[in-house]
Order: structure tokens, then sequence, then C-alpha cells
């Protein structure tokens, strides 16, 4: 049974809901899980919605200062859809701005780790793992660009799912990078992913690149993992994931190493496309239409943009600046044409594994680091983290983190990847792990 059945199947005492946001609000103090708790949430099975998603009426922010103040007058289509599906908006979850990040510290709001605030939430959508870490019941309706869903899915310990491109609709969603960008679910269970995705997908006219395909279940019998990632990877990460594969060998899956060379390029691939990509989103930040304005008018436009814009932060205007580089007519043919050769030949391999295959890796190559760690990374060993969690991003292909193993009172998560539309395939492997793993959760919030 789904926790959604669950709870529809229990008495919902008085206060219930006043409770648990006056509990969340006090432990948001400290974790910084959430941009704006629904106070007025009386009934439904609580949603949260990341900040760069629009809920009508409610300020949407990307966590940036320069959407401060803007409230949509309509909601994303996936957020219609869960309402109208019964479930109950519990607010809005804090991220690195538009979604710039790996680990929850681009966000003037730093998040937390809910099993040690010392460590790093992960990013971009931080928020969304860790109110999934807090709460009972509760789902997290999230998004990834290059794995803003695996990795804080990973270090907060929950389930992270990221559909194949075009199936959730993404009309209401602050783009980052059109081309990359899917919404996606975080849950406790692979099968309230599968309840809140089954009530979200379906074609919208108002998303071009929504499709109506009905995803399969393809089971596989055989697991690829790719060298080259897991040479990335710490040692304590290894040694842990091998295990998880010894489980998988006794439980029937055959495990095959494979060699990707060319996969490292993801990282370049993906950056340049999603900085080129971003920088032109962002363009429409001015100081005039959205959230933030600057009232006073200055002359020349330059001079007044600029002041606007400064508010953005420095990774935020790190993207502006290469964006703009990447994409402009003198250097087009060296990087953007480029990465989008390395995506299309990403594609084109990575389908003919799998074909036959699941992908598993590690989500993330390194133990969760401690958010003073974090800080010290630069910006290019910072995107290095993200080695696992770009190839299925950058190609499209549906992926879920799941937590596997505990390691110094933390949790770790590995990532399972399938063919387009093989959705449903990734969901039930994840629910036959279940079958044999417990997940560990500090919180229980909300639990009736
Ligand atoms: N860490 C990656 C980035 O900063 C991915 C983030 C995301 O998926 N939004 O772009």
């Amino acid at each position: 049974m789904t926790s959604i059945d669950e709870f529809r199947s229990k008495a919902i005492p008085d206060g219930y809901y006043s409770d648990l946001t006056a509990e969340l609000e006090k432990l948001n103090g400290q974790l910084n899980a959430f941009n704006g708790i629904n106070r007025l949430l009386d009934s439904g099975y609580p949603f949260s919605v990341k900040d760069n998603i629009c809920v009508k009426g409610v300020e949407t922010t990307a966590s940036s200062k320069i959407l401060s103040g803007y409230v949509p007058p309509f909601s994303a289509t996936v957020v219609d859809r869960m309402v109208e599906g019964g479930f109950g908006f519990l607010g809005k979850t804090n991220m690195d701005e538009f979604g710039f990040g790996t680990f929850g510290i681009n966000s003037e709001r730093i998040a937390r780790n809910p099993f040690n605030s010392e460590y790093v939430a992960g990013g971009s959508s931080s928020g969304a793992a860790i109110a999934t870490s807090l709460l009972r019941y509760h789902v997290a309706v999230s998004e990834s660009t290059g794995g803003s869903i695996s990795a804080p899915a990973a270090f907060c310990g929950v389930v992270g799912f990221t559909p194949t491109y075009g199936l959730l609709s993404r009309y209401g969603l602050i783009d980052y990078a059109n081309s990359l960008d899917k919404i996606g679910i975080m849950a406790r269970s692979a099968s309230d992913i599968r309840y809140a995705f089954d009530v979200m997908r379906g074609q919208d006219d108002y998303d071009t690149t929504c499709v109506s395909t009905t995803p399969t279940s393809e089971r596989k019998s055989r697991i690829v993992v790719i060298t080259q990632l897991l040479d990335g990877c710490d040692k304590a990460v290894v040694s842990s994931f091998e295990k998880l594969l010894d489980r998988l060998r006794n439980s029937g899956y055959r495990i095959d190493y494979v060699d990707v060379d060319f996969i490292t390029s993801a990282i370049q691939a993906y950056y340049i496309i999603s900085m080129a990509e971003s920088s032109t989103n962002l363009a429409k930040f001015t100081g005039f239409k959205y959230g933030y304005k600057l009232d006073r008018f200055i002359e020349p436009y330059n001079e007044f943009f600029t002041e606007a814009r400064d508010v953005f932060g420095p990774e935020a205007k790190r993207r502006i600046i290469l964006g703009t580089l990447v994409r402009s007519a003198s250097v087009r043919n060296r990087y953007y044409s480029k990465a989008l050769k390395v995506r299309t030949m990403l594609i084109n391999k990575l389908k003919g594994l799998l074909k036959e295959a699941f992908i598993l890796s590690p989500t993330m190559p390194i133990l969760t680091p401690k958010v003073s760690e974090a800080k010290e990374l630069s910006p290019v060993h910072a995107y290095a983290m993200d080695a696992m969690t770009i190839p299925p991003n950058i190609c499209g292909f549906p992926h879920i983190s799941f937590p596997y193993d505990y390691v110094g009172g933390m949790p770790l998560g590995a990532q399972i990847i399938s063919d387009h539309f093989n959705d449903y395939a990734v969901m039930d492997f994840v629910s036959e792990w279940e079958k044999g793993f417990d997940y560990r959760f500090k919180y229980n919030l909300g639990a009736l």
C-alpha cells in the first residue's frame, strides 16, 4: 500500500495540519527546508513544491533575490493536477538559486542535512529532499536539470525520481535550461512516487514538449556499471557500492563492467549547454517586470541593468558570463556546437547499453561533505561532483536515486537508469529493492 492510500484510510485528528506546520516551522529555522510554509493547509495528502515552480498567489522566487516579491497569477500544470488529485499544498521548498548548484549552499539560506546539520543537504532541490526526510506523509514536486533531484535525494536518504524528458509538463516552471529541465518527484518509497507521477503526467496544451506517451515497465536482468564513473569515486563510496552489487548478484542480476571512455566529457558538454541556455533565460530578469524592482530609473540603460542585475548571486553571475561567451558567434563552433555533438554521441552509446540492461552507479562520488567543506570547493571541483548525475540528465533518461547504505550515520545513494520511456522499470527496480532494505529517517513528523 502506498503511504498516500494509508494516510487516506486513517482518521485525521483535529489540529493535525496546524500542529504539523508549527513543528515544521520550528525545524525550518535550523534546516532551511522551506522558503514558505502554507499555514492554511487543512486537507489533503501534503505535497511540497520546489520554489522554481509556480503556485498561484504564492511567492515564487527560485531562491533568488531578483525574484523576491514575485507572486505568479497562475499555477504550474503539475501543481494544478496534484491539487485536483486531492493533494494539499504544504509549501515552497528551498533550492540553490535558479537551480545552480549541487550542495544547497548557493541559496541565501543554506540548506542543512536532516541527519546532521553540519552537513550539506545536496542541491539544487535541497528543501524537497529535507522535507521528504522530515515528514512521514509527504511527496515533493521537484526539478532536475543535471542532477538536482538525485544529488539531494542521495545526501538526505530519500528516493528521488527524474522522469524521461517530456513526460511531465514544464508549464509554470521557471526555466533553468529548457532542453534539460525535468520536473520530478521525491518521496520515501518508489510506490509513492509512482502514484504522484500518474497524477501529474499526460499531455499538456501549454507545453509543446510534453508528450502523452505511456511509460513502459520492461525489467532488465542485466546491470551495466561504467568503469570510468567508478574510477572517479572515493574509496569509501566504491567499497559500499561493491557490496550493493554483491547483493544484486545474489538476487539474480548479472553485473557487467563496461568502458565508456568519453563519458567524462559529459560534464563539460552539460555545463556548456546548460550555461548557454540559462544565460538567455536569465536575460528577462532586469529589475523591470518580475519580482525585484529598482525604483530609481537611471540613464543610460546599461547602468540601470547593471545595478539591478547585481542582486544575482555569484554562481548565477558566473553562468550569465560564461553562457553568453559560449554561444557568441566567434566561439560557438569551438564550444557549444561540440557540446551538442558530445550529447548526441552519449545518447547513442548509452541507448545501446540500455536496450539490454539498466545502468547503475553511486549517485555521488563522495560521502556527504560538511557545509564548510563544500564551500571550499572551486567551481570546477563542484561541477565534477555531478559526474554520475549528468549522463542520464543530459540524455533525458529516466533515473532514480535510492538509499542503499549508511556510513557514519549518513545515507548513501545509488542511481539506476533506464531507457527513454521505460520509467516504470526503474520504479519497479527500487520497489523490489525496498522489500529487502529498510530506509532510516531521523524524523517522522506527522506520523499517525
Ligand atoms: N549541479 C548542476 C548544476 O549546477 C545540476 C543542477 C540542477 O539539476 N538544477 O547545474
